[in-house]
């Protein structure tokens, strides 16, 4: 008799991955991208839990340039690849394939294409946790990931700006529309200490991302300063939970990994 035909390469790549997590914003800006890569890496290096990572920002992936990772990566055997690894993280990312400068572009079908191959077709063995990078906004792209792929929850970043915090409303609205549970908000840029004086300033305004939380019954998950070291070691491709882990902005990290 015949072998059982073995499941399709497609379905092989998420099998093993326990639980899939969202991070979102309305807008581009807001530091979705630093909360995906110090969540990722706090919940593996902190809470020792094995964390993949993907890059779904795929017209502005700026996840290799976070994790310091580079190159395009090897094919398994039958044809799934193996995501690179740093900070005890795995992550896909569409710039592992294209030069820093090229802009890429796609429209939609394509995009839902792209992000299919980097779920479905990368090899991630056993995970507890696949970490996605959002890409920015609540378009097909986004309505479409969040209907076809099992996510556990999702994670709205914003700034306490009025417009991120518009922003940050509508995504919430879609992801309920698409029954994605609500994890919480992360209200990044909270405020900035003078590293001088100690002088307390919210830059971009204040309580804005708990009154939306309020509003819409969520949690705040965390409040991240506005800090130039994040800024700093996230341009060197150090995530500041590994480059500073006693800073305070590490520990609003921390404690957003702690909550998901
Ligand atoms: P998004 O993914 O929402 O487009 P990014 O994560 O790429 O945003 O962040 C945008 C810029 O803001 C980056 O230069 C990043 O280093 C910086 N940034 C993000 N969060 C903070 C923060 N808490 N303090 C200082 N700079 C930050």
């Amino acid at each position: 008799t015949q072998a059982a035909a073995p499941a399709p390469a497609k379905r092989l790549g998420l099998a093993g991955v326990r639980h899939i997590v969202a991070i979102a914003s309305g807008k581009g800006g807001v530091g979705k991208s630093t909360v995906a890569a110090n969540v990722a890496v706090a919940l593996a290096t902190r809470l020792g839990l094995s964390v993949g990572l993907v890059d779904a920002d795929i017209h502005g992936p700026s996840l290799p340039t976070l994790m310091s990772l580079e190159g395009e990566p090897l094919a398994t055997p039958d044809g799934l690849m193996v995501p690179p690894e740093n900070y005890n993280v795995k992550m896909i990312s569409m710039g592992l394939f294209t030069e820093d400068d090229a802009p890429i572009i796609w429209r939609g079908p394509m995009a839902t294409k792209a992000l299919d191959k980097l779920m479905l077709g990368t090899d991630w063995g056993r995970l507890d946790v696949l970490v996605i990078d959002m890409p920015p906004g609540t378009g097909d792209t986004q309505i479409t990931l969040g209907q076809r792929m099992p996510l556990s929850g999702a994670v709205i970043v914003s700034t306490p700006q009025d417009i991120a915090l518009l922003d940050a409303r509508r995504g919430a609205q879609m992801f309920r529309r698409v029954r994605v549970p609500l994890l919480g908000l992360v209200d990044n840029m909270s405020h900035h200490s003078c590293p001088a004086c100690g002088h307390v300033e919210p830059i971009f305004g204040q309580g804005g991302v708990q009154r939306v939380a309020e509003e819409m019954g969520l949690e705040v998950l965390g409040q991240v300063p506005l800090d130039s070291a994040v800024r700093k070691h996230s341009d060197e491709g150090v995530p500041v939970v590994v480059a500073a882990p006693e800073s305070k902005s590490a520990a609003a990290y921390f404690q957003i990994a702690g909550r998901v």
